[in-house]
């Protein structure tokens, strides 16, 4: 539920950032500034607000459906880590960073390694919360936030000096530092490294992906809001953004914290950490403590909020918590990368059986002149990888090529592997680790089966049975709900219905285990049977039943029966739909929908009285239900089939549809696009004349 909420966040942020101008903001009271904290006339931050250009960033890259779909298996395999932390630091996630100048006139490499250690050393003080101000939170801050942390993530950032990339003039014992040798926000030579872009006139102080993807991604820095301390010419710390926390910042939404106030703004709009209170909107400068915006005390110290480098000085334990679940569930390769890099693994060296025996031969043996002789001559077979195998996967000079050919899919991760990816230290990075109910089919699928087309056809019986339990309720003279009992592996079910006597069936899909049947005649006996469709197929059609709807006579909405025919596209989750009276009541609501179901018609019977109607269909993330992903489309029509409205699907984030019934007529049809986000018909007074 979580992924949900906070995917809706992102959208709803998108969502904003073209639809709400008009919003009014509410400035929470900011109080005084510190003395601490005001720039200096000199800085060029003199008198400027924090800024964050984290959201444009996501907007752009979600803009990308496979980016979308990336993005979301990395939540939900966040979802399934353990949230439960370790009381103690054992063994810290280690993390290499690379940092990058760019556009650097006359450059001073020495000094801007030294501005680099300098802010590397501001990361692991401000992530391990072994910052010199944490003083302000311990003897301070804290006792305004009872039963809240402040966290202290499990790694370590490294600022490698030796296994780097080639074509970047960097020896062995150098850091990872390039200067004037990388262009914008990426360089794929460095993937495996959380990347730093420091770059002059960045339009904002920084901006980052909310959870990067180690894959020569990072995050970019404007040149006078990098590392602490006097600055190397054009790389000079500005106050108050002269801490290095612009890193800390944009490296926390890198490792997937959001903005404190949850991106979107209002006091319902959450960061998905729970013990971050919710607050209305960013705080700037230096606030005093206990300022509110909602219903608790606002944590502004917090790196995550808008306030300056000395105001801000605490991650909560929750934070941590998340850092610690996204870079252990979607950046394993960066931690394998750290481990080669920063040295906690030894990097390959020369075997004895290389040709050259100049002392620096590693292994059990070979009989070179600096090694031992050899007791035993390794084989590929022998069960000891001792590191002098080469060949396909272990041979080497002392042995046979190997039988063998591990692959990425072993579950040995030692290096050998082949194949397109498994996420250990040998093989290209994982992009993602879909599992076979991720509703994305693209051949990495783990886990039992599901019947996509890259896993197999499921083997466990019964996963399309029959739905069993059918059973009816009669809820009026004109209706009755059809309900079952759950099916293992549905996608959805058919509910099929008849007058007694007649042929022709009527089909009413569903999505859940009950269905609603409308529209009904009086005093009249149903036949009616419930089949269940999953992924690969169809059930039997259970055994049929029947119902009599009561008796008495079909009243409201004589001559009034409408039917609504929706065809899906792909993501049917940002698809409703609802029918308003002419006082704006909702008479009538649909979806969401499952996505997947691009090209699926879902029907559903409307009894509507003499009188003016709204209907209005929604898509939230603002792109319509046709044509980019899918054909959708909806048609309004009489109890006959006739075709009343037919809409194309083409609209931004809604479709307004005003129309009258009465007399068998339907009239006054106007059709409305509308380019906001769900926006509520308003309420008429009753016997007021209709505009
Ligand atoms: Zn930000």
């Amino acid at each position: 539920m979580k992924n949900l909420i906070f995917c809706l966040s992102i959208l709803s942020l998108i969502c904003c950032l073209y639809s709400c101008t008009e919003d009014e903001t509410i400035t929470p009271d900011t109080a005084t500034e510190n003395e601490i904290s005001a720039a200096d006339d000199n800085s060029p931050f003199a008198g400027e607000d924090r800024t964050c250009n984290m959201e444009q960033q996501m907007i752009q890259l979600m803009s990308d459906p496979a980016y979308r779909k990336a993005h979301q298996a990395k939540l939900t395999r966040l979802e399934g880590y353990a949230t439960e932390r370790s009381a103690t630091c054992t063994n810290p996630a280690v993390l290499p960073i690379a940092v990058h100048f760019q556009g650097i006139s006359n450059p001073d490499a020495a000094c801007l390694r030294q501005l680099a250690i300098s802010q590397i050393a501001v990361l692991n003080a401000d992530f391990q919360g072994n910052n010199s101000d944490i003083t302000k939170w311990d003897n301070n801050a804290s006792s305004r936030f009872p039963g809240i942390s402040n966290g202290d993530a499990c790694l370590e950032f490294c600022l490698p000096t030796q296994g780097h990339p080639a074509g970047f003039n960097l020896a062995e014992g150098e850091p990872a530092v390039t200067i004037n040798q990388t262009n914008g926000d990426n360089a794929s030579q460095w993937s495996g490294y959380i990347n730093i872009f420091v770059r002059a006139n960045l339009g904002a102080l920084g901006y980052s992906p909310l959870g990067g993807n180690g894959n020569g991604d990072g995050v970019s820095v404007d040149a006078n809001a990098f590392g602490t301390g006097a600055g190397c010419g054009s790389v000079n710390p500005g106050s108050p953004y002269n801490l290095g926390r612009t890193l800390t910042h944009e490296l926390g939404h890198y490792l997937l914290l959001d903005h404190i106030w949850g991106g979107n703004g209002g006091c319902n709009d959450d960061d998905e950490v729970s013990d971050t209170p919710v607050s209305n909107q960013p705080y700037y400068g230096c606030p005093n403590l206990g300022a509110s915006s909602c219903t608790g005390t606002d944590m502004h110290m917090n790196y995550m909020d808008y306030t300056n480098d000395a105001c801000m000085y605490m991650f909560s334990a929750g934070q941590a918590a998340r850092v610690e679940g996204y870079i252990n569930t979607s950046l394993q390769h960066v931690i394998a990368k750290g481990n080669v890099v920063c040295g906690t693994v030894n990097p390959p060296t020369a075997t004895c059986t290389d040709g050259i025996q100049n002392g620096d031969e590693t292994g059990v043996d070979c009989g070179g002149s600096d090694c031992e002789p050899c007791a035993v001559a390794p084989t590929c077979t022998d069960g000891i990888q001792n590191g002098n195998e080469t060949g396909v996967d272990c041979g080497g000079p002392d042995c046979s090529p190997c039988a063998e050919t591990p692959t990425c899919t072993d579950g040995i991760q030692n290096g050998n592997e082949t194949g397109v990816d498994c996420g250990g230290p040998d093989c290209g990075p994982c992009a993602e680790t879909p599992t076979c109910t991720d509703g994305i089919q693209n051949g990495n699928e783990t886990g039992v089966d599901c019947g996509g087309p890259d896993c197999g056809p499921c083997a466990e019986a019964g996963i399309c049975a029959v739905p069993e339990n059918v059973m009816s309720d009669v809820t009026g003279n004109t209706s009755a709900l059809i309900s079952w009992n759950a099916v293992n592996g549905a996608v959805r079910y058919v509910v099929r219905y008849k007058e007694a006597g007649q042929n022709a069936w009527k089909n009413r899909s569903s999505f859940t285990t009950e269905r609603e049947l409308s529209n009904l005649l009086p005093g009249t006996k149903y036949r009616y049977k419930v089949r269940t469709i999953c992924e690969d197929g169809r059930s039997k059609w259970s055994t049929t039943k029947t119902f009599i709807t009561e008796s008495g006579s079909p009243t409201d909405c004589n001559n009034n029966e409408l039917q609504f025919d929706l065809t899906l596209d792909y993501y049917g989750a940002e698809t409703s739909w609802e029918v308003f009276d002419e006082y704006g009541s909702v008479v009538y609501r649909g979806g969401n929908y499952p996505d997947g179901q691009d090209g699926f018609n879902v029907q559903e019977d409307w009894c509507l009285k003499d009188g003016c109607y709204t209907f209005a269909i929604y898509d939230d993330y603002g792109d319509g239900i046709c044509c980019d992903y899918g054909e959708g489309s909806y048609t309004i029509a009489d109890r006959d089939g006739n075709v009343l409205f037919n809409s194309d699907g083409y609209f931004s984030y809604a479709e307004y549809i005003d129309f009258c019934l009465g007399a068998d007529s339907f009239n006054s049809v106007q059709n409305r696009k509308s380019t906001k986000a769900r926006n509520t018909v308003k309420k008429r007074i009753p016997g007021s004349a209709r505009e």
